[in-house]
């Protein structure tokens, strides 16, 4: 293998481009929209470390966490954009810490940081803006955040200035099976493509769209499930943590505890942002509609490339979660909004990483669900080593057979 032709721009894509062209290889990289306007675009970069190492998954958080400070300092000496690597920490006010910090303390016992239990005066000099009182909380110092944009900006500039060929608003690509054990790539209209050959591998790395990518090759579909998410800003002071904290709305469902933490971020610039862990009531099956409202419709099946635009109903989720926190009068404090959907695995496990059964030419780097920005740039060390060197990738992330 001389050469590989990555689909998709977002952070998977891009690191996975920075790191095979770094190991000497030719690299392509096509994005049907333009890089970044995927869910890397939307997300709030928060690096959270996992709690234990047991599991392949958070084995490879672990690593991810660590790689990130170098990493990030790489990356802004390679472009010239610094990325907004920030370890702030975190003040955890969620229902189960106000109930029980000590339990959740020792839950982060290794957790490498200092974490302390505060009391309700402690939070209050914290956080003077808050509406709310809660009774206790804890202070985590092992929590970082990025600017996602800016890192997206960066590994463009540093794919570029290596040598990597990005071509963007080529619309979408799909990728064919041919024979026994080929793959074709086929692009809308007059445009030209490398195919893949025995010097020419291809990694499919386009986030949820993966899915519809590659409808055509068995076994398919990826067992992804899309996972939208939204976000706003604020144009109130960037905490000095991040902050962590419940909202149970009326007549929501929340059986997996997730839906409704969200979080407050400091935004870089000295604003802030407020998003939503997983957007309520939105957990589509694949084929179903990933729209509802006024949000952009889209099936598995459907090749149109826009890109997934914030609803009424997100923001009207996340002015009630601002009230909340702010007070009544927050929602003129909001300077932007938006959305992405997030590639959520289906099978136990993590991510979905590896050769593709039965297609050796063709590669897999998706399923980053709610922590693409903590593991994509080892997640492209991983899938890289393996083509490269053949080093095994743990089976939990490998696509079912
Ligand atoms: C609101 C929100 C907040 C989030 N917050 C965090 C956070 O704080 N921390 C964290 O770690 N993660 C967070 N995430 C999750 C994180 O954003 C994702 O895990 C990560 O961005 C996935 O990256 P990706 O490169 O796989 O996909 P994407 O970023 O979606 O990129 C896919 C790219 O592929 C392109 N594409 C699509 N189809 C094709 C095709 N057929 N051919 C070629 N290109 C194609 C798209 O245009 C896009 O550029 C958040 C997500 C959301 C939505």
């Amino acid at each position: 293998m001389r050469a590989v032709t990555v689909l998709g721009g977002g952070i998977v894509g891009l690191t996975l481009a920075r790191e095979l062209r770094r190991r000497g290889l030719e690299v392509e990289l096509l994005d049907s929209r333009s890089v970044g306007t995927g869910a890397t675009g939307a997300a709030t970069g928060i690096l959270t470390p996992p709690q234990h190492t047991r599991t392949p998954f958070y084995q490879l958080r672990t690593r991810a966490w660590q790689m990130w400070p170098e990493y990030a300092a790489a990356l802004s000496a390679e472009s010239g954009i610094d990325v907004g690597y920030l370890r702030c920490g975190a003040i955890d006010i969620r229902e189960r810490t106000i109930r029980n910090p000590q339990r959740e303390l020792r839950k982060l016992r290794d957790s490498g940081g200092r974490v302390e239990v505060l009391t309700r005066d402690q939070i209050r000099q914290l956080l003077p803006d808050l509406a709310r009182s809660p009774e206790a909380g804890l202070r985590v110092e092992m929590e970082a955040r990025i600017d996602p944009l800016a890192t997206i900006e960066a590994l463009r500039r540093s794919c570029h200035g290596a040598g990597v060929n990005i071509r963007e608003n080529l619309g979408p690509i799909r990728i064919e099976p041919i024979g026994a054990g080929g793959i074709t790539l086929v692009a809308t209209g007059s445009i030209q493509l490398s195919q893949p050959s025995e010097q020419r591998s291809v990694i499919l790395a386009a986030g949820w769209e993966s899915v519809s990518a590659a409808l055509a090759v068995a076994p398919s579909p990826l067992p992804l499930e899309p996972v939208p998410g939204e976000a706003i800003t604020l144009d109130l002071a960037a905490p000095a943590h991040l902050v962590h904290f419940n909202l149970l709305r009326e007549g929501f469902r929340d059986p997996s505890g997730n839906r409704s933490i969200y979080s407050w971020i400091p935004a870089p610039g000295g604003a802030s942002w407020l998003g939503n862990s997983v957007a309520s009531g939105h957990s589509v099956a694949s084929g179903d509609r990933v729209a509802s409202g006024d949000r952009v419709e889209r099936t598995v099946g459907d090749r149109s490339s826009a890109a997934v635009e914030p609803t009424t109903e997100g923001r009207e989720e996340l002015v009630e979660v601002a009230r909340s926190i702010f007070g009544e009068d927050v929602e003129s404090r909001i300077t932007g909004h938006r959305a992405g959907i997030r590639p959520k695995a289906t099978r136990h496990g993590g991510p979905l990483l590896g050769r593709w059964p039965g297609r050796p030419q063709l590669w897999v780097a998706t399923g980053h669900y709610r922590a693409g920005l903590l593991i994509g740039p080892a997640t492209a060390t991983m899938v890289v080593d393996s083509m490269l060197d053949g080093s095994p990738i743990p089976e939990e992330f490998q696509l079912p057979g």
